[in-house]
């Protein structure tokens, strides 16, 4: 089969971590008899200085002709100058709003491997941790009225948090139908108990359950869920939720593997095309250096082959390949211990490469 990438490197150490997760593309198209086409674009400080703006029409349109997207990161101390609504990140929601990307799903997968590395006591991750945050994106919130207005009082300022039947029952489709593929169960949160937004929100939760008998739901008061999840965090296995509870919360389940360069994330649209990359940003302090990590990356490919390309076996793969690597004690400076010697960036995506292929 052949497969269309739009590759968008972006800045810092985005371009090394692309490099590497494309060398183990490859060994995996070379094992499993696939081809995948890569057509880079810009976006980012990179579009900037070259096209004068951070998301060119040109990429767009790449993006939209092609099956996936995959990214690498965006901004850095160059355009840190520049006012809000110019600056790189906002290629990031130019892409979440211009491709449909509704549905952010961030997996927080602590390998047994890292084990040291989680912050919570070690009871309560024995036997790993796999949890994954559904979050809506393109809603909520982040995008509601917002306006800043003179009152008797002085000024005052407002965001509202408004969402659709229709916003809400797609994100719940999307967090049943990963439920079904895993522990078949499912944590919704809100804050139904203060917001109307959440009672709606619920409402239609619970509404679409309807269709999946077989799922276990729940529902968790997100303040609740902030604490179970440093608490009793192998009690989750999916949680979907609104777009700024979603933000917090997917970085707090993430925290509790270790190192951001360890997690992949994936942002999809409806018909299983997504927009694929890695939740940390473009580190300028390593950018260059062969220091990076390229694993959350790359692991962000095996979310491409798993959501997109319907690929399971090749993903696994990826992840096993991944998995390999550290239990083979090989780590990158972020994630060695002190009296362990770092591979770099390369070293770490050639060895995955020889995992895959070995
Ligand atoms: P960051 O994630 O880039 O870096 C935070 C820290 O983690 C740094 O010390 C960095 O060296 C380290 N780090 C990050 N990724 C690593 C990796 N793969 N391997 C090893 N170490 C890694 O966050 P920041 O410093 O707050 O932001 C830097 C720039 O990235 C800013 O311009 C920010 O706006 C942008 N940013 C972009 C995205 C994105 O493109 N999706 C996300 C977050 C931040």
């Amino acid at each position: 089969m052949k497969y269309n990438i739009a590759l968008i490197p972006g800045d810092g150490i985005g371009p090394e971590v692309i490099r590497e997760t494309c060398k183990v593309l490859d060994a995996i198209g070379e094992k499993y008899g696939h081809e995948f086409n890569y057509t880079e674009v810009l976006a980012g400080g990179c579009a900037i200085d070259e096209k004068g703006e951070c998301l060119p029409e040109e990429t767009v349109r790449i993006c939209k002709e092609s099956d996936a997207v995959l990214l690498g990161a965006v901004g850095g101390p160059a355009w840190d100058h520049l006012p809000g609504s110019e600056r790189p990140e906002m290629a990031l929601l130019g892409l979440r709003g211009q491709l449909g990307l509704f549905a952010n799903l961030r997996p927080a997968m602590l390998f047994d491997e890292l084990a040291d590395a989680c912050p919570l006591k070690p009871e309560l991750v024995s036997g790993g941790l796999d949890i994954v945050v559904v979050r809506e994106l393109t809603g909520g919130i982040y995008f509601g009225k917002k306006d800043i207005i003179e009152t008797e009082n002085g000024v005052a300022a407002y965001d509202v948090e408004q969402y659709s039947e229709m916003e809400v029952r797609r994100i719940a489709r999307v967090a049943f139908d990963m439920a079904m593929k895993r522990q078949k169960k499912l944590t919704s949160v809100d804050k139904a108990n203060v917001l109307e937004s959440s009672r709606l929100w619920r409402r239609v939760v619970e509404e679409v359950a309807a269709d999946y008998p077989e799922v276990e739901l729940n529902h968790f008061y997100v303040d609740n869920a902030a604490m179970q999840l440093v608490r009793q965090p192998k009690q989750f296995d999916v949680i979907v939720t609104s777009n700024i509870f979603g933000d917090i919360l997917s970085d707090e389940a993430s925290q509790v593997t270790g190192s951001i360069g360890m997690l992949p994330s994936a942002s999809l649209a409806t018909g299983n095309f997504g927009m694929y990359e890695p939740v940390h940003g473009s580190a300028p302090d390593i950018a260059g250096l062969d220091l990076a990590n390229p694993m959350a990356t790359i692991l962000s490919a095996a979310m491409m082959l798993r959501y997109t390309f319907g690929l399971l076996a090749e993903a696994d793969a990826i992840e096993n390949a991944v998995q390999k690597v550290l239990a083979d004690g090989y780590r990158t400076a972020d994630i060695a211990k002190e009296d362990e010697t770092p591979v770099g960036t390369k070293k770490c995506g050639d060895l995955i490469v020889a995992a895959v292929l070995g």
